[in-house]
């Protein structure tokens, strides 16, 4: 077979690069929160197809699910939410999985955005709105990387396209799409690295807090507590613990700053101002130790919220992620590295970051994350870079031809 070389790559890449940023316009365009991802997939199901995918739809099984150590705490019911599961190319080559998350968190101050967050408007090489680059940006340049592989001929093996749901709460789209397969034996996420990659990620948990105190007059407020106060000493205990898990940092989070990360995510408390509230209900992210299990992360967060109110509920929720560093030294990433710096110019560095990804539930040696450049994410005024989706899409092109040849 003939080498496809990066200059190929770069101009099948250009001819499809309008078409690919319509299509990421229009799935920005679609909100697909938590519960509501079923616009953004059957876009992405149509692209699947015109790229050809075979794809199949996948309901996560909430009983099948909950039995499994890895999986998230589901939220919400799976009735009418799918993650779908696309296969192409029947050669003897190595197999590849590409996956993507179509779920985005919500836009939240939305009136601070200063283009519109459902938008996807173009200023200056950069689209604009929520989800953009976390991470619908990643699937355009994936799937445009499918296509601009397939110019140069049938694939060299096996194609997976995992298209799933909950990465932002869990997880448990990716756990559904690993277990019900196919697998391959080199996996790629999409998911923004802005020009390094991602192998190394932290242990994340969630947990809702309920904080219940007599509901009385104002005129009474100095005769008990006040579970919004009580908020407030239950965020100092959890911040104590935050720090006490960052006084022995692990040595793949060699030069991060505070690897293990609490964030009070939501306050919910009292509606009027001569009432002391009746509840008071906290959700909050802990982030915790590779080598740390996801239980006694649990057990940490509930003791250092007892000492704080010893009537306080604990519920556990959303993610209970393992931490995980896959190793850089694989076939896989030594072939992405390489594809890269054909493209790129530059080595591919790998960055580790203080947030979790789907990573977790493939093998150490076969997978890394690798996408598109942008900012904003979970924040106001997210976008993506353009031109950094092309580049990662003729990175991925080659990568897709090579792995397989
Ligand atoms: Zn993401």
């Amino acid at each position: 077979m003939a080498i496809f070389s990066s200059l190929e790559a770069r101009k099948a890449v250009e001819r499809a690069l309008p078409e690919t940023i319509s299509f990421l316009q229009d799935l920005v365009r679609v909100s697909s929160l938590l519960g509501n991802e079923e616009p953004a997939q059957a876009l992405v199901e149509q692209r699947l197809r015109d790229v050809g995918f075979d794809v199949r739809s996948l309901v996560p099984d909430e009983a099948e699910l909950v039995e499994n150590p890895d999986s998230g705490i589901p939220l919400l019911s799976y009735e009418g939410r799918r993650c779908l599961v696309g296969t192409q190319g029947s050669g003897s080559g190595r197999s590849l999985l590409l996956n993507g998350h179509v779920d985005v968190v919500s836009e939240e101050p939305a009136d601070r955005w200063t283009k519109p967050p459902y938008g996807a408007a173009i200023e200056d090489g950069r689209l604009y709105g929520r989800g953009a680059c976390d991470m619908k940006g990643g699937i355009a340049a994936m799937l445009l990387a499918v296509e601009a592989a397939l110019s140069a001929g049938d694939l060299p093996g096996p194609l997976v396209y995992q298209s799933v749901i909950e990465e932002e709460c869990g997880g448990n789209g990716a756990l559904a799409a690993c277990l019900a397969g196919p697998l391959a034996e080199g996996i790629v996420i999409g998911e923004p690295t802005n020009g390094s990659m991602d192998l190394v990620a932290p242990g994340v948990i969630w947990a809702r807090i309920t904080l219940e105190g007599s509901s009385r007059h104002a005129s009474h407020a100095d005769e008990g507590s006040n579970p919004i106060e009580t908020a407030f000493a239950v965020t100092t205990a959890l911040h104590e613990l935050e720090a006490s898990l960052n006084e022995k940092q692990e040595p793949e989070f060699a030069g991060v700053e505070r690897p293990y990360l609490l964030n009070v995510g939501s306050l919910h408390a009292g509606d009027w101002p001569s009432m002391t509230p009746g509840r008071a209900e906290l959700d909050v992210r802990l982030g915790f130790p590779i080598r740390m299990d996801p239980g006694e992360a649990q057990s940490l967060l509930a003791a250092a919220v007892g000492r704080a109110d010893s009537g306080a509920k604990v519920e556990f929720r959303g993610f209970r992620a393992r931490g995980y560093a896959f190793e850089a030294d694989t076939p896989l990433v030594r072939l992405l590295a390489a594809c890269h710096e054909d493209v790129r110019g530059s080595a591919l560095v790998a960055e580790p970051v203080r947030a979790t990804t789907d990573l977790r539930f493939f093998q150490p040696g076969q997978a890394v994350c690798y996408g598109p450049t942008g900012e904003g994410l979970h924040g106001v005024d997210e976008w993506v870079d353009l031109e950094s989706i092309a580049e990662v899409a003729t990175v991925l092109a080659l990568l897709i031809r090579r792995w397989g040849a």
